[in-house]
């Protein structure tokens, strides 16, 4: 068995690579490195069971070329973290619909089961609590480059959705909460990435707005564990799945635990939005996700909590900076 996961080089993405290999799966990867990076592979790539072809998601020769090698697809590759998405919008838009196209017409051409992976934005500013997944979506103004990648996830599952309809490609969305762990990079503007590292430096810890939105984090283990068990589950064929973590905490909360676990002397300050990312942003004030669907389809249950987590995260940045500092 082999699976192509488009995105693999990514944080997500070589999460779940490590969790096929592991499962007994050969995994081949398709990524650009535009944000993935090679050093998420490199110690598992053994040139038998991990391969890596360096190339875009847009291009549909290359995409035809990848399916056609694999059993089942997974595909990851996507525009990702709210400060990329505000920055640069038009790659975010082009390479999520755009991406996403090319992969499920390569799948419908060889007939291969894909997993398409979404996002809890799509649920966007609703204020039901928790988000199941037949919810109504509630989006801000066009004007405001955050929803964009909502809207462009939804027009990704909805085009899911239709090969589904349509011919009965074997497809499943899963829709990803806040997710974390070791080796994601906070260069995208990820919350807790950025609080764990300028805890460990003793630096301000930048909390956004007033703090009191929320938000429950997974770990990225859990996660792609859920991943790959639906696509390997048959009563998940169109069907779209919440995928995270239920446990809420406010930012500032996070902020605070952050800088308890890290043993840092840190201050929490508050920045107002229109500072931290311009204009054109708009917040959620919470999310949480209803993870029923997820637990009778595959017997999902999230394993770790925030406190595990958080120590996960701060463990390896820790290495990270001591290795920084011994070869600068
Ligand atoms: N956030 C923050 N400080 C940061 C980065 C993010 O307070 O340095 C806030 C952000 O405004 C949001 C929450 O943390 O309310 C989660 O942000 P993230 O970008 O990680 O994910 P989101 O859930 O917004 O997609």
């Amino acid at each position: 068995m082999r699976a192509l996961i488009t995105g693999g080089a990514g944080f997500v993405g070589s999460w779940l690579a490590r969790e096929l290999l592991a499962r007994g799966t050969d995994v081949l990867v398709l990524d650009d490195l535009s944000t993935g990076r090679y050093e998420n592979l490199e110690e598992i790539e053994d040139g038998r069971r991990l391969e890596l072809v360096v190339d875009t998601v847009n291009d549909p020769a290359i995409v035809n070329e990848c399916v056609k090698r694999v059993d089942q697809v997974f595909h990851l590759a996507s525009a990702v973290g709210v400060r990329l998405i505000i920055e640069q919008p038009v790659r975010t838009i082009e390479s999520i619909v755009g991406g996403t196209d090319v992969v499920l017409r390569a799948c419908a051409r060889y007939r291969r089961p894909v997993l398409i992976t979404s996002t809890s934005e799509v649920y966007g500013k609703g204020s039901k609590i928790p988000f199941s997944e037949e919810d109504d979506r509630i989006m801000g103004a066009t004007t405001k480059r955050r929803w964009s990648y909502a809207c462009a996830k939804a027009l990704d599952e909805f085009l899911a959705l239709a090969h589904w309809y349509e011919s009965r490609l074997p497809v499943v969305i899963a829709r990803m909460f806040n997710t974390v762990g070791p080796r994601q990079t906070g260069q995208y503007g990820m919350v807790v990435p950025t609080f764990v590292r300028q805890a460990l430096r003793n630096q301000p810890v930048t909390v956004y707005g007033d703090g009191q939105q929320s938000r429950c984090f997974g770990h990225v283990q859990d996660i792609v564990g859920g991943l790959a068990d639906l696509l390997a589950c048959p009563g998940a064929r169109g069907e779209i799945v919440n995928l995270g973590n239920n446990q809420e905490v406010t930012i500032r909360e996070l902020a605070e635990r952050v800088c308890q676990l890290a043993g840092s002397s840190s201050e929490v300050v508050l920045i107002p939005y229109d500072q931290a990312y311009g204009e054109g942003f708009d917040d959620m004030r919470r999310r949480v996700p209803d993870l029923s669907k997820a637990g009778r389809l595959i017997g999902y249950q999230p394993r770790r909590q925030l406190d595990a987590i958080l120590e996960d995260v701060i463990d390896f940045e820790r290495r990270q900076l001591g290795d920084a500092k011994r070869n600068p």
